[in-house]
């Protein structure tokens, strides 16, 4: 039997990191749903997109019939998480030519925008400081970078949650859309985790237009 005050959180399963978001998802008390076809999606009070390779994963969106099932969820007001290739995933805008998938982000990004040499890193992240803290707090956030996108723009309502040393952003939030450009889910820090589980326990689950059984989401 499953609690229903566990928020059900998605990790889209077609390609990519998927495994260790499951094991976030579990260890910030909610319960973890592997999705490939739509109708994983019922119910869901929040999904990730994880990150991967996001040509592969948008045929793969598209192949197993995704793409209008995932808008739909988002529309109902489901947080929705993209680290690393889902942030490609969600963004409004990318840089050099591919189509955006989901447009849920006013950013614009490049994808392996920290260049070839830098194929994968880690980092210190800045979220906030001890007089000032940030939504992730105040300690700085470990973050593992795998031919990571740059967030290339930002728009005006997309807040920072978190910059690299650089001062580059690398982890933002517009209203119920998070994404990071690093992989939360490969370090034990689970503030990311824990920010999409408060969103998704907030959640009206009786609110008009939430998710439900009837509402197109299994087209
Ligand atoms: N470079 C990949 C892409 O453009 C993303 C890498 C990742 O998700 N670790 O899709």
């Amino acid at each position: 039997m499953t609690d229903s005050r566990r928020p059900r959180i998605g990790v889209l399963a077609l390609q990519g990191a998927v495994r260790e978001h499951v094991a976030a998802i579990r260890a910030v008390d909610a319960e973890p749903v592997e999705v490939r076809l739509p109708r994983d999606l019922v119910d869901l009070d929040a999904l990730i997109l994880p990150g991967g390779e996001s040509t592969t994963m948008r045929k793969l969106i598209d192949a197993y019939g995704l793409r209008g099932p995932i808008a739909a969820l988002a529309r109902t007001g489901a947080p929705l998480l993209g680290t690393c290739a889902g942030m490609i995933l969600l963004a409004d805008r990318i840089a050099d030519g591919d189509e955006p998938v989901f447009r849920l982000l006013d950013v614009e990004v490049r994808r392996n925008g920290y260049g070839r040499q830098l194929d994968s890193f880690e980092a210190d992240l800045a979220v906030g400081t001890a007089d000032v803290p940030g939504a992730l707090g105040a300690a700085d956030l470990h973050g593992v970078f795998i031919r990571a996108p740059l967030l290339s723009e930002l728009g005006p309502s997309v807040e920072v949650l978190a910059r690299d040393p650089d001062g580059n952003p690398v982890a933002v939030r517009q209203g119920r859309v998070i994404a990071t450009s690093f992989h939360p889910e490969l370090t034990g820090d689970r503030r990311i985790h824990a920010l999409l589980r408060d969103l998704a326990a907030a959640l009206d689950r009786e609110a008009p237009g939430r998710q439900s059984k009837d509402a197109g989401v299994t087209e």
